[in-house]
């Protein structure tokens, strides 16, 4: 039960129970609402400017969130330009320098560079910070694409320089450490058996008969059979217009259509054709033309030797064909 409240009734000269009632209990009512919604707003104004709603709070966090990442981001960006650069570098300084090939040029490298029509940089374009960071994103893009196409390009540059190299006519088409065994030289001279001034389109190589021949470059056996001058012959075919033929063998190692490397056995010296002692003769085709095979044998060879080589071919010696 409520409180029962008294009252001093002048008439009766007592305190009487007195009961709010009518327009005085309305009066009371509409006091205490108008007093409620007073302090009630007093206090949301104080709160809302002292507190931030929860919504505020999560936006706040999440906002903050987002600008730590914003910054590794960025920072990651500026990594990944460092080691971009030295990939460029290493393309432009090393690889294309070994590979005899010029370095992109600037245009190259910027051309294209400039943002991505799929992307409305309308919608960024009050918050700078962004505008930046994603003018950076776009220009690594760019960058690494650019570098892709470049590797891809060296790495082909390669695979053909290294076919290229492989089917070089390079080595000496017999063992020949003591440089002892070349004995004629490329040019004209009198020949032998035909008693008359004729070229000489190759090098002849004194040996023992049955002496190993070696195909001086990767290739394919494209003729193997036996001439009246030549003897028993080998032609091979090196590519990039290389083409070599050993001559006045004993016997063959290889038979047409073999695909053979460099430094395989493909026959064996000999005297077959018109040869008056048992020697190879060794030429080797440029584009079709004869070119002085003495020239291509710097690969096994260190230039003291080159000379001593240079110098045994050009003394007269006895002519084997
Ligand atoms: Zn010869």
């Amino acid at each position: 039960m409520g409180k029962i409240k008294y009252r001093y009734n002048p008439k009766t000269c007592k305190y009487e129970p007195w009961y709010l009632r009518g327009k005085a209990l309305q009066d009371q009512i509409a006091i205490f609402i108008t007093l409620s919604l007073v302090l009630g707003g007093i206090f949301y104004f104080g709160y809302s400017k002292n507190f931030d709603s929860l919504d505020e709070q999560i936006l706040k966090k999440k906002n903050l969130t987002l600008k730590v990442e914003w910054q590794i981001l960025e920072e990651r960006v500026q990594a990944a330009y460092a080691e971009l650069n030295t990939l460029i570098d290493r393309d432009d300084k090393n690889y294309r320098v070994i590979l005899d090939s010029s370095p992109l040029s600037p245009e190259i490298r910027q051309s294209g560079v400039g943002g991505s029509e799929k992307f409305n940089t309308e919608d960024i374009k009050d918050y700078p910070s962004v505008m930046s960071g994603y003018a950076n994103l776009e220009k690594l893009k760019h960058t690494v694409d650019v570098e892709v196409q470049s590797y891809k390009e060296l790495n082909s540059i390669l695979k053909e320089r290294v076919s290229m190299w492989a089917s070089r006519p390079a080595i000496q088409p017999i063992n020949n450490k003591q440089l002892e065994r070349l004995h004629m030289s490329y040019g004209s001279r009198f020949h032998p058996i035909f008693k008359r001034y004729m070229d000489h389109k190759g090098l002849d190589f004194a040996a023992d008969n049955g002496t190993p021949v070696y195909a001086t470059g990767d290739g394919k056996v494209i003729m193997v059979y036996f001439s009246a001058s030549y003897g028993n012959v080998i032609y091979l075919e090196h590519g990039h217009g290389y083409e070599t033929r050993y001559a006045h063998l004993s016997r063959f190692a290889v038979k047409e259509g073999d695909v053979i490397k460099r430094g395989h056995v493909i026959g064996y010296v000999g005297s077959t054709g018109n040869s008056v002692s048992a020697h190879l003769h060794y030429e080797v085709l440029f584009q079709g033309s004869h070119v002085n095979p003495i020239n291509f044998f710097q690969r096994d060879l260190n230039n003291k030797e080159y000379e001593r080589l240079i110098e045994a071919g050009s003394i007269d010696a006895k002519v084997l064909d």
